[in-house]
């Protein structure tokens, strides 16, 4: 089903949703399981599962210099999307890249998503790997997530990469994009940055997922924002718990996002495991239930494995 459909059911009712990462290489499915078995009791109707493109590493050989070889640390999106469906009976959306794939292998993976059943996917552009500088489009491949927004919605209506494909199957793909409510770090500022949401939403998206933030006036200012400018889809807010102290830093050098002064206070003041993490619970709870009060469709959660303080959170909510 699709996830305006999920909206469209819930008749203004703010569902719950949770996104999770594929193990490292060499973990084992289970752990997919681990996190989601004792969350399933909140009834996400769906569950976004992220993509990891190969990285650069540097291996020492023998002889003493070293070899770059590029490894893809988190595969399996495609079939912990199955796996999570046929399990829990809900929606999994795959996170689809632009980087490392050809417009050829975009097509072939969108394929392999609409044969199993798959109606939802999230279009990004993905970041510059470790070692790069810039995001470098595939030579072939889409540059922007407006254009795997657009490739897709080309296959929504049977037209394929060959042309002389006549009458091709026409996929079925709710497509959303990512929005930044404190801006993308790349754009110049947030009104430039709204015009390429807006083109986005333009060429085919039907909802909006945010990155994190940790406080809500940002979202809702960004709601404001869209609304004005006439981007009209449901804006999911991203959700995220700081669970320990070295967050504070690392959060806002991965993200790019500000942290209120009155959660690095609490966090801050926090000596020990247990008192840091209630810091974080108690921030998101607090962030929750204003959202749900503003009736927002759905509080996703970047689960990032911490299974037993996202399910005290919701149960708080
Ligand atoms: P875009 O929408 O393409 O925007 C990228 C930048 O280019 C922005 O600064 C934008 O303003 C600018 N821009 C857009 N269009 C144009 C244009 N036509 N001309 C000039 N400038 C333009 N990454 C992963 O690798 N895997 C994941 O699973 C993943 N999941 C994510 C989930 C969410 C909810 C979010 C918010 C991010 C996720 N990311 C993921 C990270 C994402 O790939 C990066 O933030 C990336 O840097 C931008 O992706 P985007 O889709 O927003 O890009």
């Amino acid at each position: 089903m699709k996830i305006t459909e999920h909206f469209e059911k819930s008749k203004g009712e703010t569902l719950v949703s949770f996104e999770v990462l594929p193990p490292l290489k060499g973990g084992s499915m289970q752990t997919i399981f681990d996190t989601l078995d004792p969350l399933m009791e909140f009834k996400p109707p769906f569950i976004d599962v992220t993509y990891h493109r190969e990285e650069f590493l540097y291996n020492k050989r023998e002889s003493g210099y070293y070899e770059k070889v590029a490894i893809r640390k988190r595969p399996g999106t495609v079939g912990i999307c199955a796996s999570i469906m046929h399990r829990y009976g809900v929606d999994a959306i795959p996170h689809l890249i632009c980087g490392g794939f050809s417009k050829e292998e975009t097509e072939n993976a969108l394929i392999d998503l609409a044969f199993l059943g798959i109606d939802n996917v999230l279009a990004l552009r993905g970041d510059a790997r470790k070692f790069e500088t810039k995001f470098i489009p595939h030579p072939e491949g889409n540059r922007f997530a407006v254009d795997l927004v657009n490739q897709t919605k080309d296959m929504n209506e049977g037209v394929y990469l060959d042309c002389n494909i006549e009458n091709g199957a026409k996929t079925n793909f709710c497509i959303g994009v990512a929005g930044y409510p404190e801006k993308h770090f790349e754009s110049p500022n947030l009104n430039l940055d709204m015009h390429y949401l807006k083109a986005k939403v333009d060429a085919g998206a039907s909802y909006i997922v945010t990155q994190m933030f940790f406080d809500n006036q940002k979202y809702f200012d960004f709601v404001d924002a869209c609304r004005a400018a006439g981007i009209n889809v449901p804006i999911v807010p991203g959700i995220k718990p700081v669970t320990k102290k070295y967050q504070l830093n690392s959060i806002p050098r991965n993200f790019f996002i500000n942290m209120p002064d009155d959660l690095v206070a609490s966090v801050s003041k926090a000596d020990t495991a247990e008192k840091i993490q209630q810091a974080g619970i108690e921030w998101c709870v607090h962030q929750s239930k204003e959202l749900k009060k503003a009736g927002v469709p759905c509080l996703h959660y970047y689960t990032m494995g911490d299974t037993d303080i996202i399910k005290r959170i919701i149960q708080s909510v």
